[in-house]
């Protein structure tokens, strides 16, 4: 399964996350989690990423796609992923659409988190005084100031993904500010019941897809109708699936 979680800074993308991760052996790639180790390890990268990241601003869009591109090339990425936080422009998402049809692999769903964003401020400013009575560290992102600045970059150049998914047929929304267990399940349940890839035009296990058809008509030709779509091809797929890769050190982690 490959999905996208959406939504802005605090709408409990990380702790979806992390569910999801455990619930179907995905694997979580957090593109913030890849900058700030970036950031960590003074990565020539790191050096032109991290003043960006301390204002709240986004990083250019090449930098983040090649480090994308780079990480779901790895093999613990190939039974499929969650990205958290990735993609968050337009070109970010079209990279991302050619960097999946060139592998023959498509998404399974965009999972919206819609939040309230006044609700969202308080949420994250309790957050950071939780951490800070706790005494654990915070990010140097993580303060009233620059949070409102990502608030911004969110909905000047994240939001208008809302609208591509929408138009791609991949969106689910769900309501980001109801209790986590309620969050969770509302994802459970918009998510495909089977896996769209890879795929595409009837071969040789046509019989093994006749009886699922048979068995969930509705979602079976749904899920058709967009393969048909996104798939490119089966071979290239196949290819994809078998290539191997380095494992990559960063990138797993979710923050609460
Ligand atoms: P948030 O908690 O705000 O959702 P993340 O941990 O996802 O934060 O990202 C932290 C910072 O990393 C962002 O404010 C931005 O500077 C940078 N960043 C992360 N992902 C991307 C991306 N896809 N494109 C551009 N910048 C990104």
């Amino acid at each position: 399964m490959r999905l996208i979680l959406l939504g802005p800074p605090g709408a409990g993308k990380g702790t979806q996350a992390l569910r999801l991760v455990a619930k179907y052996g995905l694997v979580q790639l957090s593109t913030g989690d890849m900058l700030r180790a970036a950031v960590k390890a003074a990565t020539p990268v790191g050096r032109q990423v991290k003043d960006i990241m301390e204002r709240g601003g986004l990083c250019p869009d090449d930098i983040v796609v090649s480090i994308v591109a780079e990480r779901i090339e790895q093999p613990d990425a190939r039974k499929g992923f969650i990205l958290d936080g990735f993609p968050r422009t337009v070109p970010q998402a079209a990279a991302l659409d050619r960097m999946l049809k060139k592998r023959g692999i498509a998404l399974d769903a965009v999972i919206e988190l819609r939040v309230d964003e006044e609700a969202l401020l308080r949420r994250i400013e309790n957050r950071i005084a939780e951490m800070t009575a706790r005494g654990e560290p915070l990010r140097s992102d993580d303060n009233p100031e620059v949070l409102r600045q990502r608030l911004v970059a969110y909905r000047q150049q994240t939001a208008p993904l809302v609208a591509y998914y929408r138009k791609q047929n991949m969106l689910r929304t769900v309501n980001g500010m109801a209790p986590i267990p309620e969050v969770a399940a509302a994802i459970d349940k918009a998510l495909p019941t089977e896996p769209s890839t890879p795929k595409s035009k009837p071969v040789r296990d046509g019989a093994k897809r006749a009886t699922a058809k048979a068995r969930k008509p509705k979602a079976a030709a749904r899920l058709g109708k967009k393969s048909s779509k996104r798939a490119s091809s089966p071979r290239k797929a196949a290819a994809a699936h078998k290539s191997t890769g380095r494992k990559s050190k960063s990138g797993e982690s979710a923050r609460p």
